[in-house]
């Protein structure tokens, strides 16, 4: 049976209350343009009343030890385990992706509460020897206070996980703002949270729009550290304005992935890997591979495999186990897609496949638009340089392994990217050489694990990092502790002999 809501229009969760709002929009599948929900569209207000319940909440928080804090996302994990299908059903039908993909998904939330909840018996600071006699020295992390998130529709859950964990077993309170498009998993990890028990106020999930709720967080003094994942040009507004209150941001924004395919490469795998990380959610990820690098003696064989595997690919609504490639998540997302084919087109480069929005989804009532093949596009096209957030790849052949890293490191972004080849020297120099934050050998650009840091170089990022253990220096304060034990003053720095 499929999941349903119990309630047709969702609440604020505020100092472990659900609060409604009066202002509401719809949330809509975009699978089939049904209604599924309303979200709130809360006003600064809420911030405000979010805010004084975070701070308050959070000075027991930050005194309650860290094993015992990480008991609740222990918790947390079983019941998001018990839960897993019901959650990624739900995920499905607000999202679009596929319900296998939903399921990974999902799964990745669990997994990241069960490690950071492993996080609370280590938080590891360092000791270590001090100049003087008799003084000791060591670093400890410290929770900062409230922390903001803000996060995008294309995965509402996992990214939900890789910031509210690592900020609450460190210590810290938060307010979540997830994006209005998908709201439905913040609700029901809400409620997990409620049944977890985890203390009233340590989180609060403000529904509403970016330009109110998101700006009444980014401006607000009390919360110390905004940690976002979206769009470039968000994220860049998001940044200036923490700038200029001195307040810490972490920011995950776009990419431009690229596989690169070498002469030497199993053509049948790199095919799989592409077809994976370049139609997998509709080319709607942060990972998505959209350029493929691909050498000259191997562009035809690739061009051949890839065009009679796409024909297998079948479109339609995620909930469908068979369906491979689910919805555009929205009308302006599908508008931006047909723009780049047109750009492309005109650009000259050569379509082979899709380019179209696929009509029996459009008679559904939900957008969708076929996988798209570009070949012969040159590094320097709007199509090889820019985001387009939607299943269209284009090839890029390339005479050689150095100016394929060139290519790959030619763009503004530098999130992922991957490399198939058998030759051992290619994937260390490539390892060394390709300008990302992830890299993959004998894999498409997809399929990050959470112990390790996710994030990326250049325009994807500002040098922080999601998930791994990484993720605590984000939501945690270095403090340096010197204990001397001498009985007298000692000068650092003057009194060594
Ligand atoms: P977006 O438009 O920037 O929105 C992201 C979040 O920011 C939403 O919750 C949005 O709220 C909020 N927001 C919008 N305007 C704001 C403002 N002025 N102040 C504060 N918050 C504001 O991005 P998107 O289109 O949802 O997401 C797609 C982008 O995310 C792509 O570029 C993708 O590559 C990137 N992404 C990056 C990663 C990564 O880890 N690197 C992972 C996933 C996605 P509302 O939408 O509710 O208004």
């Amino acid at each position: 049976m499929t999941a349903t809501l119990q309630t047709k229009k969702l609440s604020n969760f505020i100092n472990g209350e659900w609060v409604t709002v009066d202002s509401s929009t719809a949330v809509i599948n975009p699978a089939n343009g049904e209604e599924i929900v309303q979200v709130p569209l809360s006003g600064k207000e809420s911030v405000d009343v979010a805010l004084a319940a975070a701070k308050q909440a959070q000075k027991e928080w930050a005194l309650v030890p860290a094993p015992q804090r990480a008991e609740v996302l222990y918790q947390v994990g079983n019941i998001m385990k018990e839960r897993k299908e019901r959650l990624s059903q739900l995920l499905t039908m607000e999202n679009g992706k596929v319900i296998e993909e939903a399921r990974g998904e999902v799964q990745e939330g669990i997994d990241m509460a069960f490690y950071m909840a492993g996080e609370g018996r280590r938080l590891f600071g360092q000791t270590t020897p001090a100049e003087l006699k008799d003084k000791f020295a060591m670093s400890q992390r410290c929770p900062v206070g409230v922390v903001g998130i803000i996060t995008p529709w294309n995965f509402p859950i996992a990214i939900a996980t890789w910031k509210s964990f690592p900020a609450i077993v460190a210590g810290n309170a938060v307010i979540w703002k997830p994006a209005t498009e998908t709201p439905i998993m913040a609700y029901e990890l809400a409620k997990i949270f409620e049944e977890a028990g985890l203390p009233k106020g340590v989180i609060n999930v403000v529904f509403g729009g970016g330009s109110i709720v998101g700006d009444a967080m980014v401006h607000h003094d009390d919360i110390r550290i905004i940690s976002f994942t979206g769009s470039n040009e968000t994220g860049r507004n998001i940044a200036a304005e923490c700038g200029k209150q001195l307040k810490k941001v972490s920011l995950e924004m776009g990419g431009k992935n690229a596989v690169i395919v070498m002469d030497d490469a199993d053509i049948d795998l790199a095919v799989e890997g592409i077809l994976w990380s370049a139609f997998g959610t509709s080319g709607q990820r942060c990972t998505a591979c959209s350029r493929v690098i691909v050498h000259e003696r191997v562009k035809e064989t690739l061009e051949e495999r890839l065009l009679v595997e796409m024909e297998k690919l079948t479109i339609g609504d995620g909930l469908d186990q068979s369906v491979k490639v689910g919805p555009i998540i929205n009308k302006s997302g599908l508008n931006k897609i047909k723009q780049y084919v047109e750009i492309g087109k005109e650009e000259g480069a050569k379509l082979l496949a899709g380019g179209f929005v696929w009509q029996n989804g459009v008679s559904q009532g939900g957008h969708y638009f076929a996988p798209t093949l570009f070949t012969d596009a040159k590094p320097s096209m709007r199509i090889a340089q820019e985001e387009i957030f939607g299943p269209v790849v284009s090839l890029i052949p390339v005479k050689s392994f150095e100016e394929a890293i060139e290519v790959n490191n030619g763009v503004s972004y530098g999130l992922s990217s991957s490399i198939f080849t058998k030759d051992v020297n290619q994937v260390f120099q490539a390892q060394r050489d390709l300008d990302t934050g992830i890299v993959y050998v004998n894999a498409g650009t997809t399929g990050a694990e959470i112990h390790l840091p996710f994030g990326g170089t250049k325009g994807t990022g500002n040098g922080h990092r999601d998930s791994g253990v990484q993720a605590l220096d984000v939501f945690t304060e270095w403090k340096a502790v010197y204990v001397d034990y001498s009985g007298k003053l000692q000068r650092a720095q003057i009194d060594v002999d």
